[in-house]
């Protein structure tokens, strides 16, 4: 019987454990050959002049994609790396490696579902299957109660539904062994100047930021960390957020990390990081039910390239407001920000500075080091009164939340 290769196409599943497109492939194919694409697409300038992925997520995103071929080195395997467009590449890879079949897993937003149409095209050619997964989520599409496009749209009702009818399915057992190509060329995760970033940049955040380091490992220690009995962070800023987005970590792992947790006194705070996840899962399941809506400029008035120039000025020079100049400074340092903050910034930006929902999604895009279409652009919606579960739009003036939800803080990542 002739062999079967399986080449796996990474993308934001960065990580070996509770992985369904490895733990498949492993199971399936007597060769698998796992492949990653930086794709100059998401390293070059918008229209608005920002950047789709800032220097801070670039080397968040580097350190995992590391730490992924470290960790498949351990496991008898490697993962081949390559600057383009998976498009131009696979056909050829797959002819190379004779590869019978390339999984990945399905993306929801409208840039990343055209290159996987892009790439089905080009291994169409090769007469090659490009097999699809469905996996970012915390509640598996397939086991939802009912179809997407029936999800309430009011979170609350979201989140009664599919927690009385639906379940997480548990983690997968452990891979202990990859078998691959005996003859896998020799390839390297680039650096930040290959991307094209410039030495200044590059030199400026190694002395003036603080960002978190990218990696399954770093990711699950994370995670023992926050949920240890003797964490005591009253902020419950658990930053699993950026491991998540670039998937070092699965929502369904952090869910039965947080279930299996036992201090009675955090019982609340366990609650709230569950929400959490269901919050993501919600924005996703919408962007799905109205792929319209999330991306679609919902103030045409507000000129988005003008718009665009404000947030530049303002993040370059600072504001007539100390706490957003705050927020921006931290935004910078660490590419991250606590949830109550960046509702806040971002509803000044709206409100006061007349800054365009999508340009503020934009500048968010470039900065934040857990960006994900769905949760940025889902949520920049909301603040600007338009988002998809109503009731939840933001209603209160910047300077109320800043009341409401404000604190000094000296030590955030
Ligand atoms: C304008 C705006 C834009 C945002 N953009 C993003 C984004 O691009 N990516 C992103 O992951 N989150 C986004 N959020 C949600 C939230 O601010 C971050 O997820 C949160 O700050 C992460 O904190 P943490 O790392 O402590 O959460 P953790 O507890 O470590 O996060 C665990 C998981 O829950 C999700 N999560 C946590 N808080 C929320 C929340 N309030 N709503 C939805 N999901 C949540 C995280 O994505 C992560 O998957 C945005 C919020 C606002 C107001």
């Amino acid at each position: 019987m002739a062999k079967k290769v399986i080449l796996i196409w990474f993308r934001n599943d960065l990580r070996i454990h509770d992985n369904e497109i490895l733990f498949e492939a492993v199971h399936k194919g007597n060769i698998v050959i796992p492949v990653y694409f930086f794709d100059p697409r998401y390293f070059k300038s918008n229209k608005l002049g920002l950047q789709n992925t800032g220097i801070l997520r670039a080397k968040f995103l580097i350190e995992s994609v590391q730490q992924l071929k470290d960790n498949l080195h351990d496991l008898g395997a490697d993962l081949l790396v390559f600057q383009g467009k998976p498009e131009d590449i696979l056909g050829t890879l797959c002819a190379k490696y004779e590869v019978t079949e390339v999984y990945h897993h399905r993306e929801v937003a409208h840039r990343e579902t055209k290159i996987s149409e892009r790439v089905e095209t080009a291994l169409w050619k090769e007469k090659i299957n490009l097999k699809h997964f469905i996996g970012h989520t915390l509640y598996h599409k397939e086991d939802l109660p009912i179809p997407i496009k029936d999800i309430p749209d009011s979170f609350s009702a979201f989140k009664k539904k599919v927690e009385k009818e639906s379940f997480v399915r548990p983690v997968l057992p452990t891979i202990e062994k990859i078998v691959t190509h005996p003859h896998l060329e020799v390839t390297q995760v680039p650096t930040l100047e290959d991307l094209g970033f410039s030495p200044t940049d590059i030199q400026n955040i190694y002395l003036n930021s603080d960002t978190l380091k990218g990696g399954e490992d770093n990711a699950l220690k994370i995670i023992d960390m926050t949920l240890s009995p003797h964490h005591d962070d009253v902020d419950d800023y658990n930053l699993v957020s950026p491991f998540i987005a670039v998937g070092a970590v699965s929502p369904a792992y952090y869910y039965h990390k947080i279930k299996a947790a036992q201090v009675p006194a955090y019982k609340k705070k366990y609650e709230k990081l569950i929400s959490r996840l269901l919050w993501r899962d919600y924005f996703r399941f919408m962007l799905k039910k109205h792929p319209n809506i999330f991306f679609k400029n919902h103030q045409p008035d507000l000129d988005i390239i003008a718009s665009s120039k404000v947030l530049q000025h303002m993040i370059s020079n600072g504001t007539d407001e100390l706490v957003i100049n705050e927020m921006f400074e931290e935004i910078k340092r660490t590419g991250n920000l606590p949830y109550e903050y960046r509702e806040i910034l971002a509803a000044y930006l709206t409100q006061t500075a007349a800054v365009n929902h999508l340009a503020g999604a934009n500048l968010f895009e470039e900065f934040l080091i857990d960006y994900a279409p769905a949760t940025t652009y889902g949520y920049w919606l909301h603040v600007a009164g338009f988002g998809t579960s109503a009731k939840d739009n933001t209603s209160s003036s910047w300077q109320d939340l800043v009341k409401k939800n404000y604190k000094v803080r000296s030590t955030a990542k």
